[in-house]
This record gives structure tokens, C-alpha cells and sequence, in this order.
């Protein structure tokens, strides 16, 4: 079983590639870059210039084949949002997640670029979204990448890893069995 990374629009092939090491690390899975696919016309949402994060990941589970249990994991730049929520850093199905690397870059708020911070934002956003694929639900734990977060301030004091409760999980909630969630 090994996890799949497909760019949805134009994504810096070198933000998909960072992506690599930490998730076989985290996941103890092979991860395959694959072919990027557009983005879905049907999920723009032109009066907030941004996509429906559910409609983005329909479509992303319907364009790319997966061998036995495949995961795959769907990065963009576009800013997505879910009804109700202002925005979404990214959002999970049963073998399908995405992530949208906008709000995750330090000029979005104004600040100047930062690689290393970016890259820790978008680690932990895929870590995340990939966890619920393996049947992990939200943590309590305030380090562990299972918590909820809803500002960037909370992904920033989360790190990458799973605590000592979610990472046994991973293993055993192979069989993916959840509706989508944030
Ligand atoms: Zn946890
Ligand atoms: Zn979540």
C-alpha cells in the first residue's frame, strides 16, 4: 500500500517533493508523486475566489486510480473553504485527502517568506489529513498532529508527529472508515 501525491493545478513540483520523506517517515509507506490534474471547474466558487474543498475532493477521488488500498493525498494553491467555514487548511475522505498550501505560506499574513516554516505548515497539513484517511479521528493532545486546528497560529504549535495514542492507530485503522472531515 503506498500513498499518492497529485498536484491539483499548478503546484511548484519542489513543494510536492518535500512532502516525500516526512510522510514515509510518519506513515512508514512509500509515497509516489503522480500525475497533476486539474483544478475542478464545478468547485470554484467565483464570488469568494475559492474552491469547494468537498467538491475538489470528490473529484480528485474520481480522477486518480489507486492500486488495493491506495491513499492519496491532493495538494493546491488554491484557498479552500467548506460551507459555513470561512476557509479550510485542507480536508480528508475515506482514501482520499487534499491540503491547499495558500494560507500556509508566511506572506499570506503579511510577514516575509519563510521555507522552513512553510515546509513545517504543510507537513503537518498532510500528515494530518492523511491521518484521518487511516480512521484517526481529532486528538486532544496539544503536540500531536491529530489536533484540530483552525488558525495557522494552532498548526504552528503542533508538530508533525503523531502522539502515543494516534500513531498506533495508523496501523490499525487501515480500513479507512469515515465520512469527510476538516
Ligand atoms: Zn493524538
Ligand atoms: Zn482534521
Amino acid at each position: 500500500m503506498s500513498i499518492t501525491l497529485v498536484p491539483i493545478g499548478k503546484v511548484d513540483p519542489a513543494e510536492i517533493r518535500m512532502l516525500k520523506d516526512p510522510l514515509e517517515g510518519a506513515f512508514s509507506r512509500a509515497v509516489v508523486i503522480g500525475e497533476e490534474i486539474p483544478l475542478p471547474a464545478a468547485a470554484r466558487n467565483a464570488a469568494r475566489n475559492q474552491y469547494d474543498a468537498e467538491t475538489a475532493l470528490e473529484f480528485l477521488s474520481l480522477s486518480v486510480e489507486t492500486a488495493g488500498d491506495g491513499r492519496v493525498l491532493g495538494v493546491t494553491n488554491a484557498d479552500l473553504y467548506f460551507p459555513g467555514m470561512n476557509f479550510v487548511f485542507g480536508m480528508a475522505g475515506r482514501r482520499c485527502a487534499l491540503i491547499s498550501l495558500h494560507r500556509l505560506r508566511p506572506p499570506f499574513y503579511s510577514l516575509p517568506e519563510d521555507a522552513a516554516v512553510f515546509r513545517h505548515r504543510a507537513v503537518v497539513e498532510a500528515v494530518h489529513e492523511l491521518g484521518h484517511t487511516f480512521g484517526l479521528a481529532h486528538c486532544k493532545d496539544p503536540w500531536c498532529v491529530m489536533r484540530f486546528s483552525n488558525t495557522i497560529a494552532e498548526t504552528d504549535r503542533k508538530g508533525p508527529a503523531f502522539c502515543t495514542v494516534c500513531r498506533p492507530r495508523v496501523f490499525a485503522g487501515e480500513g479507512g472508515q469515515r465520512r469527510p472531515a476538516g
